[in-house]
């Protein structure tokens, strides 16, 4: 069997998805999708319209009237919600937390589910998240899980942010870090996992470039490489 032409990406935050994802997709001449820029996008729009992201109700309706559009581009996924470009605004601190809140309501992730396959049905993505390759691509023809210890993703996420002009200190990151992996891992619906299938990556004492290599590999290993009987393997 040819094995489909989508990579899913899977980790707690901080992991070095989003910039795996993107480099990966810039490699092959494929689509960069990042699936929690869609979760953000609904948190910062109820944030925005005072929708409280703990009532279950309140949020489900917002996500199924939400007018989104998404836009993968090789340097991140694009969102307009109503026409507004609001890309620049979803990484926030206070966005990150509520992401999280309404990510775990069955009605929004049933609404985002439709519009990431959408999104991905067409193939030669590289897709991110925290269910790809679990429950929104669960065909995918390879599929990662990339992990690193709490601290090690708080240092990195610190610089992020701190580039960014973020005024948050190390010890806010990796409290943060740690209730978002805590609230991820253990909602009902699509909990952060590792796909059965998947390969497991730790990269808490790897650079990018050397996380980067074992992935090509994992590439190479499962599109590439000919099989027996000259056909792609599987
Ligand atoms: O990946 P990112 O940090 O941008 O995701 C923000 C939040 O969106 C996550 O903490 C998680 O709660 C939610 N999310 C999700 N499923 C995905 C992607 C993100 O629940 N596939």
């Amino acid at each position: 069997m040819i094995p489909q032409k989508i990579v899913t990406i899977d980790g707690p935050a901080g992991a070095g998805k989003s910039t795996l994802a993107r480099d990966l997709a810039k490699y092959l001449g494929w689509i960069y999708l990042d699936t929690g820029a869609l979760y953000r996008a609904l948190a910062l729009t109820a944030l925005s319209r005072g929708v409280d992201c703990g009532d279950r109700e309140a949020s489900e309706s917002l996500a199924a009237r939400l007018n989104l559009t998404v836009s993968p581009e090789p340097q991140g996924t694009v969102i307009a919600v109503d026409g507004e470009n609001i890309t620049e605004r979803l990484r926030a601190p206070e966005v990150s937390r509520m992401a999280s809140v309404i990510s775990a309501w069955p009605g929004v992730r049933e609404t985002l589910l439709g519009i990431q396959r959408s999104l991905g049905e067409r193939g030669e993505v590289v897709t991110e998240g925290r269910d790809m390759g679990t429950v929104v691509f669960p065909q995918a023809g390879l599929k990662l899980f990339l992990q690193a210890s709490p601290e090690a993703r708080a240092r990195r996420r610190h610089l992020e942010l701190a580039a960014k002009g973020e005024g948050v200190t190390p010890e806010e990151v990796l409290r943060d870090i740690v209730a978002r992996d805590q609230a991820d891992s253990s909602r009902a619906v699509s909990p952060l996992a590792a796909a059965p299938d998947a390969v497991l990556i730790d990269s808490t004492n790897l650079d990018i470039e050397a996380v980067f290599k074992v992935i090509i590999r994992a590439f190479h290993n499962r599109f590439v490489a000919p099989s027996k009987n000259g056909t792609l393997s599987a």
